[in-house]
């Protein structure tokens, strides 16, 4: 096995970013998009800035496209940093 780099690229940016400074989506129950602050939930995870910009893009872009998912019920965690985005550089209580 060949070692991972852990970098990730921002659904909303497109920004290449350590894994460790996105906050990474997932889709819970194929309808729920909620934060997985453990990055370690199974199943498709989509990787975000946490910074409001990208946040503000999630938003306005899931009402757009399908592949920023539609259709998806939002959870309230992610609710939650969606009304009051973290302000920069706090990486959170959890
Ligand atoms: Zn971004």
């Amino acid at each position: 096995m060949n070692k991972i780099i852990r970098q990730r690229t921002c659904r909303a940016c497109r920004k290449k970013k350590d894994k460790k400074e996105l906050l990474r989506l997932t889709i819970l129950d194929k309808k729920i998009l909620e934060v997985d602050p453990g990055q370690i939930k199974p199943g498709r995870g989509w990787y975000l800035c946490q910074e409001e910009a990208c946040l503000f893009c999630l938003k306005a872009a899931k009402s757009r496209h399908k592949s920023f998912g539609r259709d998806l019920e939002i959870g309230p965690r992610l609710k939650n940093l969606l009304t009051n985005p973290p302000a920069g550089g706090d990486h959170g209580q959890n």
